[in-house]
């Protein structure tokens, strides 16, 4: 049903899908900015047709851009990738209109995800566990504000309903402060993103980032893919992800999988999914879903031997799922490390060319990267350049191979975060997988 892919992302993600696109023996189109037109997978791709200049609004963004290059090479349907418009409802919609295929969910599932609180609504309906919260949308009475912060317990945190990466959020630890935080952060999401909406829940103060990977088809099956330890963060951004998650059982996997497995039913959800969890004292919470493939997916495809973005293609095609959940078995433990162009101290992107490029080998190791010698890391998006992952048969034994691969990888001519990988690999409590969301920040980069 599917002949032909437009890949309508750049970088290490663009490369990602082409090459499930070679597998399934899909003819597979590179879209391109003016700064990416000399990428490596940009020249490899079956064809390629250049969408813009370097800025995003005009290149990545730009749905007309995006639609004209499906029909101009004759393309049946679009895969998002992950950011730009992949959780774009309207261009989801659109794309289905002019008669391609979205490769995700429904424009239904994405705008209901992509509002929070319609998202907590919706897993509530589906005996998800949520953090406990507002019921719903904080109005503007500030008696009934106080009483519910009373309720919850402080100190609490007040959200965006249509907030994302890590934005539009504010922790109030004493009643004083709440009325202030409320009207603070109802103008500043009104302002940013174009909806007031805002909602309150409980801060949770020690809590692990665990996340489950489920994938629905178009006929009622779905499965979870077990879960994802994300923790180690910097400013809410992802650093280093694992899977499984140290410490989870096979019971909690169980049990809080199939929950997210039968949301999706419910909600006829279809596609490739992550339902974000924080986790504490052995309780799940979710905070959202993520209606796309994600950056940290190859750390759950090496334990399962399952192909994420293969099987996006094969569901948007319409095929049922070719296994059920009894024949998804976890092997052994996998870590990967987010490789960006940035001085690893300051945190400040570094474009620039890269003059020499290694990559690190060996049983268990995997690098998903768009860069080689001499590419220019363009200045214009986000400054990730590639994954670093490691497979072993144990956490111990992807530690150990993740070290080493950190130990032979050369990436000169820029600086990276290869050195906080180092930093972060040797550390003891990672080592020791004893760490919560504010680890990273207070004890390996010392910017809390
Ligand atoms: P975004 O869509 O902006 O990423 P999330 O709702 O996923 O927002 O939250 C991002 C991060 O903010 C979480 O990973 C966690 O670190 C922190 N956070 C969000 N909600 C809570 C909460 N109730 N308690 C503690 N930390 C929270």
């Amino acid at each position: 049903m599917i002949n032909k892919i437009v890949i309508a992302n750049r970088g290490e993600i663009a490369l990602r899908i082409q090459r499930a696109c070679r597998e399934l023996d899909i003819q597979n189109v590179a879209v391109y900015s003016e700064a990416d037109r000399d990428a490596l997978y940009v020249k490899l791709a079956d064809e390629s047709v250049c969408i813009g200049p370097a800025s995003a609004a005009q290149s990545y963004l730009h749905i007309p851009a995006i639609l004209s290059a499906a029909e101009v090479t004759d393309a049946d349907a679009i895969h998002p990738g992950y950011g730009f418009l992949s959780e774009n409802a309207d261009f989801a919609e659109l794309v289905e209109a002019c008669g391609y295929i979205f490769i995700g969910p429904t424009a239904a599932n994405i705008r209901t995800m992509g509002d929070k609180v319609s998202a907590i609504k919706s897993m509530q309906d589906s005996n998800v566990p949520c953090v406990p919260g507002s019921d719903g949308v904080l109005g503007t009475d500030d008696e009934t504000n106080l009483a519910i912060a009373q309720k919850i317990g402080y100190p609490i945190i007040i959200k965006a309903s249509g907030g994302g990466g890590g934005r539009g959020m504010r922790v109030v630890h004493t009643e004083s402060a709440l009325l202030n935080a409320v009207v603070l952060t109802r103008t500043e999401a009104g302002a940013t993103f174009n909806n007031p909406d805002i909602y309150m829940e409980k801060y949770l103060e020690h809590p692990r980032h665990v996340e489950i990977q489920v994938l629905s088809d178009k006929h009622g099956n779905a499965v979870h893919l077990g879960e994802r330890d994300c923790s180690m963060q910097r400013r809410n951004q992802k650093v280093v992800e694992e899977a499984p998650a140290p410490g989870i059982t096979e019971e909690q996997r169980n049990t809080v999988g199939e929950r997210c497995a039968e949301a999706c039913r419910q909600i006829g959800y279809h596609g490739a999914g992550t339902f974000e969890f924080l986790y504490e004292n052995g309780e799940f919470y979710f905070i959202e879903m993520n209606t796309r493939v994600q950056v940290e997916h190859p750390v759950t495809e090496m334990i399962t031997g399952v192909d994420i973005v293969k099987m996006q293609i094969m569901i948007a095609a319409g095929e049922p799922l070719p296994f059920t959940q009894d024949d998804i078995e976890i092997k052994g433990h996998a870590i990967e490390c987010r490789l960006n162009a940035e001085d690893p101290d300051t945190f400040m992107p570094s474009p620039g060319r890269i003059t020499q490029f290694h990559a690190p080998g060996g049983p268990g190791i995997r690098v998903d990267s768009h860069v080689y010698n001499n590419y220019v890391v363009p200045s214009h998006y986000d400054s990730m350049i590639g994954k670093l992952i490691a497979h072993g048969a144990d956490r111990d034994e992807a530690l150990a191979r993740m070290s080493s691969a950190l130990g032979e990888i050369i990436i000169d001519g820029i600086k990276t975060n290869i050195p906080l990988h180092r930093r972060i690999i040797s550390d003891h409590g990672f080592k020791s997988a004893e760490f919560d969301i504010h680890y990273l920040e207070k004890n390996i980069t010392n910017t809390a």
